[in-house]
């Protein structure tokens, strides 16, 4: 098996990538995480052979790092960079925000695999990803549980053969509420997700269904299906990932418990399959629900859509509007119905532009940042 790199190594998404590697016997030959913490170190210690990246640290934290591990500490964002370009490597990347980016086109460039949970990668640069893989060669699975449900739906399968694609959703905490009760939701609120345990952006995003608007860009640019032929389900108990409707009326849809541990292992191992954490799976005494979106309700899912029609360089305002919202509601600076508002006003304020350099995500995500900051005063 191939050496795993994990980046975002602190994280969830992270946490369990290295829980999956040590389970599987996987050599881990380099780790990164943004700030050089306790937690960072001991992953760090407990693998005497890995490179160690850590992006933002403080003075204290460079020379405690530097004592500790000597030369295989690396310092500063271009670690990302470096770690990611590993040649012949699984690179997870489980970094949270468009900083995960880079690291996504110079795995893809060095043609290793990548291990996608970086949503930012796809939906802020999608285009650049794109050209990343066919240029480097190398292979993109996602670890999203819906996407990576998608990929194994989608195994020896015509593409033109497909009707549709359908990502389901759990709804969230607030599933079934009026835009009026939205209101007055609070953060506390917002961060208590009923069926996945996730960072708190995403467990945001998943709150307003914009993880689910993210969620159906990425769908359009890791299979190439329009817009049109990607939908959203909302189910409560996210027992089924995702379904693949076919044109002879046949569908093909994944189940599984939520536990991101069985998406990661598959992006590690794929195309085999090794056991997992899970014990056996019982269909019995389950009742698995479907409902429509409230798309009057979550305006968020909508404008994912729009902004992914739109595409270049919309999706990536979209994201960086988005970024801001959520951080600003976390803060308890703006309402809980105030990130749709900031978005949407973001989106139309920023002239959408082709995407073809990593610098051209970098200036639209620094000018969707600055015109989102100016329409938190104007939300509250
Ligand atoms: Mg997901």
């Amino acid at each position: 098996m191939r050496p795993v790199v994990v980046l975002g190594a602190t994280g969830s998404i992270g946490h369990q990538a290295l829980a999956v590697a040590d389970r599987l016997g996987m050599e881990v030959t380099a780790v990164a995480a943004r700030r050089g913490s306790d937690e960072l170190l001991e992953i760090a210690l407990a693998r005497p052979d890995a490179l160690v990246g850590v992006v933002a640290p403080t003075k204290a934290e460079r020379e405690h790092f530097e004592s500790s591990l000597g030369g295989r500490a690396r310092f500063g964002p271009e670690t990302l960079v470096e770690l990611a370009s590993m040649a012949g490597s699984v690179v997870v990347n489980g970094i949270v925000g468009s900083a995960g980016l880079p690291a996504s086109v110079a795995a893809l460039d060095a043609g290793n695999r990548l291990a996608l949970a970086n949503k930012e990668s796809l939906v802020a640069g999608g285009p650049i990803v794109a050209a990343a893989l066919e240029r480097g060669g190398g292979e993109l699975i996602p670890v999203d549980s819906e996407h990576s449900a998608l990929h194994q739906c989608l195994v020896g399968e015509e593409r033109s053969a497909v009707r549709r694609i359908v990502l389901t959703a759990s709804g969230g905490p607030f599933r079934g509420m009026t835009g009026e009760q939205l209101e007055a939701v609070t953060v506390e609120e917002a961060l208590a997700h009923p069926t996945w345990k996730m960072g708190p952006r995403i467990t945001i995003d998943s709150a307003t269904l914009m993880n689910k608007a993210f969620e159906v860009i990425e769908a359009h640019h890791l299979f190439g299906f329009g817009y049109d032929s990607i939908d959203v389900v909302v189910h409560p108990e996210s027992v089924v990932h995702a379904l693949v409707e076919f044109s002879d009326g046949s569908l093909k849809a994944h189940l599984g418990e939520p536990d991101m541990q069985i998406p990661i292992q598959y992006a590690l191992t794929e195309p085999e399959r090794r056991p997992g954490p899970a014990g056996p799976f019982s269909l019995v005494g389950r009742h698995l629900t479907f409902e429509s979106p409230d798309r009057d309700a979550f305006p968020c899912l909508g404008l994912g859509y729009e902004a992914g029609r739109l595409g270049g360089s919309a999706p990536t305002v979209l994201n960086a509007a988005d970024e801001v919202a959520v951080h600003s509601f976390l803060d308890g600076k703006i309402g809980f119905s105030s990130i749709a508002v900031v978005v949407e006003r973001t989106l139309a304020d920023v002239e959408v532009r082709s995407l073809e350099t990593l610098d051209d995500v970098r200036a639209i995500d620094r000018e969707a940042r600055s015109v989102a900051t100016a329409h938190l005063g104007a939300s509250c």
